[in-house]
């Protein structure tokens, strides 16, 4: 039959309304989504392993003669099966069984199984294995990889594979080369090294096309139109005199990139790029002065409550004093003042506004919205960008972002915007000294603690739990300020979660600002943007448990101000090596971009500096740590693809790939 990649997955046969709400949960509709579920790793099931040469913990391929079965009944009853190969026995153990699966497994046949081998009691065992049954002894196996999918609960892998076995008997397009054939491999090889092959092929053209698809957005947005807001009365100057410090050269250089771009009825799409503390703010500051000179309105959006209430703060001491109005529109606001600031963006009174996704409500209508500055962007979607955009005509937008990324990966993420980079830190801010330290140095460093609060200063002590888990061995908040409640008896010492309500998150984070707490006890809430120049320790607990980019970015709470700031990481013992090179790094340097590269090298697959978390790239093949030597071939590639002549070879495959996958499921890919 001849397949139609967008047609529903429950065409294929034996797919019934409850297999297809699991496979829905894989995020499988359509028969594409299925092909492009790729397994995550193949078992390599060319080699029987002798059972003499098994170990604990390892999965093997094996058989044997079966000597006999038993129902066990230990903690729960099982069905165990002796098998051996004339030199050791070993036992399979099953625990869900059938009387049909019990005959079968009898005394005198053969079989062959595959599983992982582990104690069980005294014996060597395997628990549940895959299995096939012989009467005789078996010919050799076929060489063979098997794919082990990523799956969900009630869906095994031998469903799995069956329905993948069926899309290799359907007909699939096959005009310029699709990408369908490699797909289709990567689901039946018979070759660890053409994987590898194959899976870079494919991660290139997914690139390529994700790159062409971006340039293609930034060509129509350069169509539309947007309010051209030339240099005018002057605020940004006050701005400027008013400041109690001197801006950066790169500051004044990205200032001046944004405002060039703004003078255009072109929309501008920018992203300003820059470490942690090196402030970004006030250059969006700028930017919003320059909208308001032209009776014109500026959206802030901030990913939490938080930061929403910090800009607000900042906004409000460098704009106010311009005579310019600043709100704030949170979804944690009462009803009646939300009433009222939505009226007062609606009649044009509010020149600027800063807020959380309460921003995106139908109800906020402004007057005349010329500029939406986006921080962080990497917590929002492209989806919820485009959502506040249609707000207002067409509106500049400015996107602020600390996620160091390679300047390679740079150039594919964000090929659609132009790229500002604040490459230098504020003058006079201290250097932060990373320190590691074992989990029991506990104490020491509490007594350090005590010291730096005695003198003024304050600090964090961030955890990775809120409460204590059965599951994880870490040192959760609430342990935590327990703990340095007592330690510290004449400290004033609050804590800080994300369970918490918004509003009393807010409070806390205020009075900690305000100084009426000298430590922050924690959870990652803190990570993003907070901002309290007189917090100079850092203590982070397991810091083993969290990504470099993460611990980057929470390190970055401190060293603000002008006193010398510390940094010091805790680690259980037992740290992997990967983890030990990690908590090097950082020790090491205090450059985000630096550390974006070392992180490349070092973390495992699914862990992409944060952004691949957060859906705004979410790549079906290609991983940018693994792919990133890609980038390259990918811009070289694209970039011959928009200048070719249409119709080229090269062309439609892309085209197609465009077509086909990036079609439904994934927003930010359509075209
Ligand atoms: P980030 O880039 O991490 O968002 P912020 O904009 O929050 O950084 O700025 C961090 C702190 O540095 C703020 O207190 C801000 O007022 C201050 N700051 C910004 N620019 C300068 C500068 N040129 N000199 C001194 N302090 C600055
Ligand atoms: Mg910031």
């Amino acid at each position: 039959m001849a397949a139609d990649p967008q047609g529903s997955v429950a065409q294929l046969k034996g797919i019934g309304p409850k297999l297809q709400e699991t496979l829905e949960r894989l995020g499988i509709y359509r028969l594409l989504d299925l092909l492009i579920h790729l397994p995550a790793r193949y078992q390599d099931r060319s080699k029987i392993t002798p059972l003499s040469a098994l170990r604990a913990g390892e999965e093997a391929f094996v058989e044997g003669e079966i000597i006999g079965s038993k129902i066990a009944f230990g903690r729960s009853r099982s069905l165990e099966v002796l098998i051996s190969d004339g030199h050791r026995d070993l036992r399979l153990r099953f625990f869900h069984f059938n009387k049909a699966q019990q005959r079968n497994l009898e005394a005198g046949k053969y079989v062959r199984a595959f599983g992982n081998v582990a104690f069980i009691g005294r014996h060597l065992a395997m628990a549940h294995p895959e299995y096939q049954i012989f009467d005789e002894t078996p010919q050799p196996p076929k060489p063979e990889l098997i794919p082990v999918y990523p799956t969900t609960q009630g869906l095994g892998q031998a469903r799995l594979r069956n329905l993948t076995r069926a899309l290799q008997l359907l007909s699939w397009p096959t005009e310029a080369g699709t990408p369908f054939e490699k797909l289709l491999y990567l689901h039946k090889p018979d070759d660890l090294k053409r994987i590898d092959e194959v899976t870079e092929a494919l991660a290139l053209d997914e690139l390529c096309a994700y790159y062409v698809v971006m340039k293609r957005r930034a060509l129509k947005r350069r169509k539309q139109q947007a309010l051209a807001l030339p240099q005018k009365a002057g605020l940004g100057r006050q701005l400027r005199d008013n400041l109690a410090f001197q801006l950066t050269r790169a500051q004044g250089r990205v200032i001046r990139e944004t405002l060039a771009d703004l003078e255009n009825d072109v929309p501008m799409l920018r992203l300003v790029q820059g470490d942690v503390g090196s402030g970004k703010t006030i250059v969006a500051a700028f930017a919003a002065i320059r909208a308001i000179e032209h009776g014109c309105q500026t959206a802030v959006m901030a990913p939490t409550e938080l930061l929403a209430e910090q800009h607000q703060l900042n906004f409000q001491q460098w704009l106010e004093p311009l005579g310019i109005r600043v709100a704030l529109l949170t979804g944690q606001m009462s009803a009646k003042a939300q009433r009222e600031v939505l009226a007062d963006i609606e009649n044009g009174e509010v020149q600027v506004v800063i807020g959380t996704h309460a921003l995106f409500q139908d109800k906020v209508v402004f007057n005349k919205l010329a500029l939406v500055i986006i921080d962080e962007q990497h917590r929002f979607g492209v989806h919820q960008r485009m959502a506040l955009q249609n707000k207002g005509a067409f509106p500049h937008q400015l996107v602020m972002t600390a996620t160091p990324i390679p300047r390679t990966l740079t150039m594919t993420l964000y090929a659609d915007m132009d790229v500002s980079v604040i490459d230098e830190l504020p003058k006079g801010r201290q250097p932060i000294t990373t320190h590691t330290a074992a989990q029991s140095k506990r104490d020491e460093l509490i007594a350090r603690l005590a010291q730096i609060l005695n003198q003024g200063q304050q600090a964090y002590w961030v955890c990775t739990l809120i409460e204590p888990s059965e599951e994880i061995e870490a040192l959760s908040a609430e342990e935590a300020f327990g703990l340095l409640t007592q330690a510290l008896p004449n400290a004033k010492v609050a804590l800080l979660h994300g369970r918490m309500k918004g509003d009393e998150k807010v409070e806390v984070m205020r009075a900690f600002k305000a100084g009426d707490y000298q430590l922050l006890v924690a959870t990652t809430v803190v990570e993003v943007g907070v901002d309290v120049p007189n917090a100079t320790h850092m203590f982070i607990e397991n810091a083993e448990r969290l990504g470099l980019a993460q611990l980057h970015q929470l390190r970055g709470r401190v060293g603000r101000g002008s006193l010398a700031s510390r940094c010091f990481l805790l680690f259980k013992p037992g740290v992997s090596q990967t983890g030990q090179h990690r908590l090097n790094a950082l020790r090491e340097s205090q450059d985000g971009f630096y550390l974006a590269e070392q992180d490349l090298k070092l973390r495992g697959p699914g862990d992409i500096l944060g952004t691949r978390q957060s859906g705004e790239q979410s790549f079906k093949i290609a991983d940018l740590g693994e792919h990133a030597h890609l980038m390259p071939r990918v811009v070289k590639r694209s970039e011959a693809l928009l200048t070719a002549p249409q119709g080229s070879d090269d062309h439609a495959y892309l085209l197609r790939l465009l077509n086909t996958w990036a079609a439904s499921d994934n927003e930010h890919l359509s075209v």
